[in-house]
């Protein structure tokens, strides 16, 4: 792989949510552009190759450093090595900024309401996109479902909470929907595609899903991503090509 398609970045802080997940920020050179949905390709030196995976943004476009969200894959060639890092080690980041998970994407339906539903490191793109605020000028109803499996793996809520609080001033229209799938007592415990199918998701939110009107995102666990999709389509919504349709989506892996 050719070393001149990367800057050398800096870690500046690192944030451990449990043993599997992290966060960490670095530096970001002023010549890497993105838009909020889209991803990054980083890379370690391991043993000698340049090791290179693709991770979503967590940060704003108009950050000045790059924030990302991470699961340690067991024996993960590239996790189980960026599980250590600590600040002030070097990492490579590529210099063009991937992926179609952007709102740009939509020519039509108009943007009206917005329903965001991630698993796990999934939510990542989507923590980028609130802190954007043609988001809140262009959507009447934003909508952030985020499914885990236990309270532990629930993170961010205290920055989805400032980013709300930041970016929302005179929007009536956000709901957050935390869904905790392993936790008996949690107020949602079921999987997304099943929310969708038996009506609790809109129930809960105080909406319908409108093939007129909704634009839906999916990202993360790829049997959610298609499982979810389907429920979708049986509901009339569309996937969006070409600019047109409903539904935008996002593998993890
Ligand atoms: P996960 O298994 O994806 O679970 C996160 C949430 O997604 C849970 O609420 C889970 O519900 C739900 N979910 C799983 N399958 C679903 C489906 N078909 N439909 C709807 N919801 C579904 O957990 P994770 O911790 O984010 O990832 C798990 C494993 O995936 C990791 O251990 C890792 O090996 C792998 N992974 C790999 C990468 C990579 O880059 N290679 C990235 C992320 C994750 P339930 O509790 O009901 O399962």
């Amino acid at each position: 792989m050719s070393l001149e398609k990367f800057t050398i970045e800096t870690v500046l802080s690192v944030k451990r949510w449990s043993d599997h997940l992290f966060s960490f920020t670095m530096t970001r050179p002023n010549s890497f552009k993105f838009t909020a949905g889209q991803f990054a390709r980083i890379g370690l030196s391991v043993d000698g190759e340049l090791v290179v995976r693709a991770y979503s943004v967590v940060s704003s476009p108009y950050d000045e450093t790059l924030e990302f969200f991470s699961i340690v894959v067991p024996n993960g060639a590239f996790t189980s090595h960026l599980k250590d890092l600590t600040v002030g080690t070097e990492i490579y980041l590529e210099k063009v900024a991937y992926g179609f998970l952007t709102l740009a994407r939509y020519q039509s339906p108009q943007p009206k309401d917005l329903w965001l539903l991630a698993t796990g490191t999934g939510v990542a793109p989507f923590i980028s996109m609130l802190q954007d605020f043609d988001v809140w000028k262009n959507y009447q109803q934003i909508y952030l479902a985020y499914s885990v499996r236990t309270q532990e793996e629930l993170t961010y809520t205290d920055k989805i909470q400032q980013v709300v609080e930041l970016f929302s001033e005179g929007h009536q229209g956000f709901k957050f929907i935390p869904i905790i799938t392993r936790d008996p007592v949690a107020v949602l415990n079921q999987r997304l595609p099943l929310l969708i199918e038996n009506g609790t998701l809109e129930r809960v939110i105080g909406h319908g899903l409108n093939v007129e009107t909704s634009h839906v995102m999916l990202c993360g666990n790829p049997q959610m991503v298609e499982d979810t999709k389907n429920a979708l389509k049986n509901r009339g919504l569309t996937m969006n090509r070409r600019g047109i349709g409903n539904i935008a989506v996002e593998n993890y892996w």
